[in-house]
């Protein structure tokens, strides 16, 4: 068989026998990764046994350990919790409960083991691996398995995958789950907001979380709440209580008509006191004078139908976790597969266990500094973040009058969601630190009608949940009149520039650093943050918009899918945006399990089709007992101007002689999405503060250092002056854009880096496609 990858397998991998568990509590995307394990385990020569109620099925064998094929997991990735079960096992925590299931393990000849569960089930089978050879020997000894029986399971191979919606592992920036589990926390506090909104009202929200606050700061930083509390950063005053009262008090008077409190369920002060919401609640209600509900989320926040990032998460991540068994030896430490930003790892399991359940010491000891830095590296920044963009300061971060900047925010393109939460955290930390953003409004074409005005905090207040932009986009690029464009930043005083927006934001980051030398008035720290459904930006992994319209997509799809079950003999050729970039069909199709995506990358043909309709004869062929739900072929719009979507369908329903018949959807405008995803207003936090830093570095370095002399004009025409910020592997960075053009198809406006482009294959693997097809 040829490897995930497309090369060869090397002869000395073992056909493995694979089982697979999911256990601790349950998390949307664990049923995405068994899909992808027991798929990947299928077309790798394995065998992929499903064990049922975790642990529990370990250990009681017989009906609990079965063998799954492929179509045992059909309909997997769009359901939440986990379809194999789960539960806490007490057994398995003796020594006699692992004898059983080391006796269960090898009467199955199961060799290798994938986990897919939290600290403690990860903790369980490594246990279970270092007793491995002693409990052989003990059921050799006890006569429950002959020396025979035992011979050829030498070692046990264990892979752990985290599934969990807290986010409480180390050495992992995200657990499959997390993000759905978030998704439920933003709509209810989205739906909470307007009520508190309507009748001016305080709402203290519990979620989440006994030792980690991830879930409760990133909702936080996602719907801008006015105060969080999380176990790793008590808040730091003796007098907290008084502290958060003032700031509430402070948000009110810049005329907010609500106020959001986020409450982790652990959270707790510098002496490890807990701090529930009802105490909070009385503080609303007696210091601050509020009308204060308590609402307490629950198991709601189990997440149910998962989010593209967990599904996506999952499969990438099942796919690794088949590959390390394969790659695995007796030798080799028992690895836990996690991401890095974009980049799938593999760690050694024991330490990422270990580093986890230090946090929870550090906050024990009141160590809380050290609890912070065991997060994730970003966490942190994340909680500065939010500190700077949400709470408004009492003046500390306010720079010299000498060095406070004009910065101007424009949007340009088609509107992506993140523009406004973007634009709403650069505001707030600008102005935080002292300088004056200034909004253009309607991108260049607004500049020349000097359509411009200064943001103010309450002015850009709820945009974090604002879908569109707010400022207004359009695609005029400022080559309409570069003159004219350079006057009026000289005379709206424009001393920095975040330009916020998709291929045409980049191109016109070109554009204006071309020519620095003929305007000095662009001789300014210029950045632009891509924002574009399309994510074709050179530059970035990801541009802000793409997340949320992938939702949108596969929200669609999934109901497309279900209104195909029936008859359950329709394929449907859904064609989703992107232009010439096939990111959303390749992602949108790993997502919903597609048979086959049409992208302008790979181009389709004929031959394809053919081969596609062949495929599809087949598999509907092979599906006597009709137990499949519809299939889906995504085709980008910009594929074929001769194979359009409607030709396509027309010629698969002929084709189909009747087996299947094929139907068309074009999604249009919907995959905008509406409210931007909580992933997408994350990272435009994220990425916003990063860029008011990188232009505030730019500006001052150009400056004179003497606060008395003049101050003289921000002047930079050095090329790291004008970036691209992005998402790269598992980095955060700028790129000068003179540097990004040589990487960049202009005529096609894509990047020429697509790091996405190899998925188009899983997505084929894992509707049985073989890597041998020529299409591919
Ligand atoms: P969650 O994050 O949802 O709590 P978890 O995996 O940490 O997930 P636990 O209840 O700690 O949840 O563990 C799940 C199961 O793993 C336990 O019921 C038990 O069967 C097994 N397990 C946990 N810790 C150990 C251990 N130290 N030794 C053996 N088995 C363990």
């Amino acid at each position: 068989p040829l490897k995930t990858d497309g090369t060869e397998s090397t002869s000395d991998e073992r056909r493995r026998r694979i089982g697979v568990l999911t256990s601790g509590g349950d998390s949307p995307g664990m049923n995405a990764a068994v899909r992808a394990i027991v798929r990947v385990a299928i077309s790798r020569g394995c065998e992929a046994y499903a064990i049922f109620e975790g642990y529990e099925g370990l250990v009681q064998g017989g009906n609990m350990i079965r063998k799954f094929g492929w179509g045992d997991v059909r309909g997997y990735l769009s359901i939440g919790g986990t379809l194999i079960g789960t539960a806490r096992c007490n057994t398995f925590r003796t020594r006699e409960g692992r004898l059983k299931a080391a006796c269960n393990l090898v009467k199955n000849g199961i060799d290798a083991l994938i986990i897919c569960g939290g600290d403690g089930s990860l903790t369980g089978a490594d246990i279970l691996r270092s007793e491995w050879s002693g409990l052989l020997e003990e059921l050799i000894r006890e006569g429950r398995l002959t020396q025979e029986e035992a011979a050829p399971f030498t070692h046990l191979v264990i892979v752990g995958m985290v599934g969990s919606i807290d986010n409480d592992m180390s050495s992992t920036d995200l657990t499959i789950g997390a993000v759905t589990s978030l998704h439920r926390i933003c709509e209810a506090v989205d739906n909470i907001s307007s009520t508190a909104s309507s009748h001016s009202r305080a709402f203290v929200i519990e979620v989440m979380g006994r030792y980690c606050g991830w879930l409760a700061l990133m909702a936080a930083v996602s719907t801008s709440a006015d105060f969080v509390f999380i176990p790793e950063r008590p808040p730091s005053a003796d007098d907290w209580e008084s502290e958060m009262c003032e700031i509430l008090k402070r948000h009110r008077k810049l005329g907010k008509r609500k106020t959001i409190v986020i409450v982790a369920e652990g959270a707790i002060d510098k002496n490890l006191n807990p701090i529930k919401a009802s105490y909070i609640k009385e503080l609303l209600i007696n210091r601050v004078g509020l009308d204060t509900r308590v609402t307490c989320l629950g198991h709601t926040q189990r997440g149910g139908r998962p989010c593209v990032y967990d599904r996506n998460l999952a499969t990438r991540q099942g796919v690794e976790a088949v590959e390390a068994v394969l790659r695995s030896t007796a030798d080799t430490p028992s690895p836990m597969i996690g991401i890095r930003e974009n980049k799938i790892t593999c760690q050694p399991l024991v330490e990422a266990v270990k580093l986890t359940q230090q946090a929870a010491i550090a906050i024990g000891k009141k160590d809380f500094r050290r609890a912070m830095e065991l997060r994730d590296p970003e966490f942190e920044e994340d909680y500065n973040a939010y500190v700077a963009t949400t709470i408004i300061d009492d003046n500390s971060k306010v720079l010299p009058e000498h060095q406070r900047l004009r910065i101007g925010i424009i949007h340009i393109g088609a509107p992506a969601g993140g523009m406004n939460p973007a634009t709403h955290a650069a505001a707030r930390i600008a102005l935080n630190c002292g300088h004056i953003p200034l909004a253009i409004q309607n991108g260049f074409p607004g500049l020349l009608d000097d359509d411009v005005y200064e943001l103010s905090w309450i002015g850009v207040d709820g945009w974090t949940t604002k879908g569109g932009s707010e400022l207004g986009t359009n695609r005029t690029e400022p080559n309409i009149d570069l003159g004219m464009i350079a006057y009026k930043f000289q005379k709206h005083r424009i001393e920095a520039l975040l330009m916020i927006g998709g291929f045409e934001a980049f191109s016109s980051l070109v554009t204006l650093t071309a020519a620095r030398d003929k305007y000095p008035a662009f001789c300014i720290p210029m950045v632009c943050l891509p924002a574009t459904i399309s994510n074709n930006v050179p530059g970035t992994d990801f541009s802000l918009g793409c997340d949320t319209s992938l939702n949108a997509i596969v929200d669609s799809c999934d109901a497309i899918k279900q209104s195909a079950s029936a008859s359950r003999r329709r394929v449907f050729v859904v064609e989703t945006q992107g232009g010439k970039c096939g990111y959303l069909a390749v992602l949108a199709g790993l997502a919903v399990g597609a048979t086959s995506v049409y992208i302008p990358e790979k181009g389709v043909s004929l031959k394809t089709l053919q081969s596609d309709i062949n495929h599809l004869t087949r598999r509907f062929g092979e599906d006597k007992k009709r137990t499949s739900s519809g299939r889906l072929i995504l085709r980008n719009e910009c594929v074929s101007n001769t194979y359009t979507t409607s030709l396509i369908a027309d010629i698969f329903e002929t084709e189909g002689r009747g087996l299947f018949d094929c139907r068309t959807c074009v999604l249009g405008h919907i995959q905008q999405g509406s409210s931007p995803s909580p992933l997408d207003r994350i990272r435009a936090v994220r990425l916003a503060v990063k860029c008011i830093n990188f232009l505030e570095k730019h500006a001052l370095s150009s400056l004179a250092d003497d606060a008395s002399s003049t101050r003289p004009k921000v002047f930079n025409n050095q090329k790291e002056s004008a970036a691209v910020i992005g998402i790269l592997g598992a980095h955060v960075d700028f790129s000068p854009v003179v540097d990004l053009v040589q990487e960049t198809d202009m005529n096609n406006r894509v990047s020429k880096k697509a790091w996405w482009l190899k998925l188009k294959g899983l997505v084929e693997l894992l509707s049985k496609w073989g890597y041998t097809e020529d299409h591919l």
